[in-house]
């Protein structure tokens, strides 16, 4: 890699701001069987971000969802794409402040040009009747345009009630999921799993 490039992509990992740097080969795909380890690399090879389609990563606390949401982001970045890393609350924050300030045009243009929104941590929050709508047009906006990757803990069935509505989430839900790959991580946390398995590590008479 020229010095050139290296800047650049340097410059589009910074732009995007990744909560934490996670990347896949890290990622303990033994961990989460229904989440295919070829179908996680296929998605890390980009084409559907060229094809404007979406993926959701859906399930409970501790699971891997925001790791593999950033590491399939630090892939994109690394292809040459535009890649933008938020929380669901904090990107209604921003809309809602900007519109409040009369620019949030500005603020959804921003979002507008990057390739693939990451949203995390969909419905930890649920959001006002205005923020949600921001949300929504943001959504309504990318749809067969642009990408987004989406992480919730809630079961789309649930989505009504961060959407103020099961109609706004079910207009909402069309759009991301009619071409989307959906995997759901429901399983124990990995985080509890490596806490137990380093308390055995500690002492051997327990969980023998
Ligand atoms: P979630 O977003 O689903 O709550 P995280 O992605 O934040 O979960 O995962 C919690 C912690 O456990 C992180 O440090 C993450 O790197 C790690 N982790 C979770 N699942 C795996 C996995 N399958 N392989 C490696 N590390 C994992
Ligand atoms: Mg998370």
């Amino acid at each position: 890699m020229t010095t050139r490039s290296a800047n650049a992509l340097a410059h589009r990992i910074r732009a995007a701001g990744f909560p934490v740097v996670k990347d896949l080969d890290t990622f303990d795909f033994a961990a989460v069987p229904s989440v295919p380890k070829h179908k996680v690399l296929k998605l890390a090879r980009g084409a559907w971000v060229e094809q404007h389609t979406n993926c959701c990563l859906i399930g409970n606390a501790g699971t891997g969802k925001t790791h593999l949401a950033a590491a399939l982001g630090l892939a994109l970045c690394r292809l040459g794409r535009r890649v933008r890393f938020v929380t669901a609350a904090s990107v209604v924050t921003q809309l809602e402040e900007a519109q409040q300030q009369h620019r949030v045009d500005r603020v959804l243009a921003q979002l507008d040009r990057v390739d693939l929104l990451i949203i995390d941590e969909l419905g930890y929050l649920s959001f006002s009747r205005g923020g949600a709508e921001l949300l929504f047009q943001v959504f309504a906006d990318r749809y067969e345009r642009r990408s987004v990757l989406v992480t919730s803990s809630l079961a789309f069935s649930e989505w009504g009630t961060v959407f103020q509505g099961d109609r706004m989430a079910a207009a909402l839900l069309d759009r991301l999921t009619h071409r989307c790959d959906i995997f759901e991580m429901n399983g124990e946390s990995y985080r509890f799993r490596e806490s137990m398995t380093a308390k055995k590590d500690k002492d051997p008479k327990k969980g023998k």
